[in-house]
């Protein structure tokens, strides 16, 4: 049987080859981190995915920690608490949520750095200075670009003309847009291509998937080994290539974005791919 199973073409026989791939690969899910991306992993559009209930009940009954992560850093923790409580009956705590925010945090002190130009909305400013980030226009280390839904031009303007005295930027993700139930919303990917257009320069650094700062930062929060955490995303181009970089195990799942072919196009190897989280559930 190919190790490379998704070069097959369509069919039983490919079908077969995948399901022979994750009975060999099941040992992976003994795992004692679990991280979960969230849209088109576990739920979508507000519905939970099929047996995504049932297979965090699982884990959370043989006590596996589970991290539910994101990119938005538009929203604090407690919203996506609040979500996983009426979508999927999960009881996650503050530090269960892994946001692109607590990753630049992570950054900023590895970094040593305190003071900072921030661009963000309330909550990611409030964040910030319970981390010890000072937010200032007077000499700051760093601006930070996060997904500012209350955006102004005063603060574009500021951080243009910051930016023009060699203050460098780091962005906390890069995602372009951001789906809503209505449609596609600018997110701070957009934003990043309006600073360059007005200033030449780009983010020195952008943290969130698919960077590995990310896992990296998370494991040390959690004490934990590469050898320990396995990811579940519906991205190849982010959750899963963050994950292989990472040196961590990867699950694909195919309830959202990613189809079986986008393996071959992205480059990018998945340890396990399943149709839903029951197929999950019965190798657990
Ligand atoms: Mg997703």
């Amino acid at each position: 049987m190919t190790a490379e199973w998704w070069k097959l073409e369509e069919g039983k026989e490919r079908e077969e080859a995948r399901k022979e791939s994750n009975r060999t690969n099941r040992h992976l899910l003994r795992r004692k981190l679990f991280l979960f991306d969230q849209d088109g992993t576990l739920y979508l559009d507000f519905k939970p995915l099929p047996q995504s209930r049932e297979f965090l009940a699982a884990l959370k009954e043989r006590h596996v920690q589970t991290i539910f992560i994101t990119n938005n850093s538009s929203r604090s923790a407690s919203v996506y608490q609040e979500r996983l409580r009426d979508v999927l009956d999960v009881e996650a705590s503050q530090r269960e949520i892994y946001t692109s925010t607590k990753a630049t945090i992570g950054w900023l002190r590895s970094e040593g750095m305190t003071r900072a130009y921030l661009v963000g909305t309330p909550g990611f400013m409030e964040e910030m200075e319970d981390a010890g980030i000072e937010h200032t226009a007077e000499e700051p280390q760093i601006i930070v670009l996060a997904f500012d839904t209350t955006l102004t031009y005063k603060k574009l303007e500021e951080m243009c003309y910051l930016i023009q005295k060699g203050v460098g930027y780091v962005a906390t993700h890069p995602d372009k847009v951001c789906p809503t139930l209505d449609g596609y919303i600018p997110d701070i990917g957009a934003f990043i291509e309006l600073v360059r257009t007005a200033t030449g320069a780009g983010p020195q650094r952008i943290l969130g998937k698919p960077n590995p700062d990310m896992v990296r930062f998370l494991l040390e929060e959690f004490d934990a080994k590469k050898e320990d955490a396995i990811i579940f995303g519906d991205r190849l181009y982010t959750d899963i290539r963050m994950g292989v970089d990472s040196g961590i195990a990867t699950v694909l799942m195919l309830t959202g974005e990613s189809r079986i072919e986008d393996i071959e196009k992205y480059g990018v190897a998945p340890d396990l791919v399943f149709k839903d989280l029951g197929e999950a559930l019965e190798l657990l």
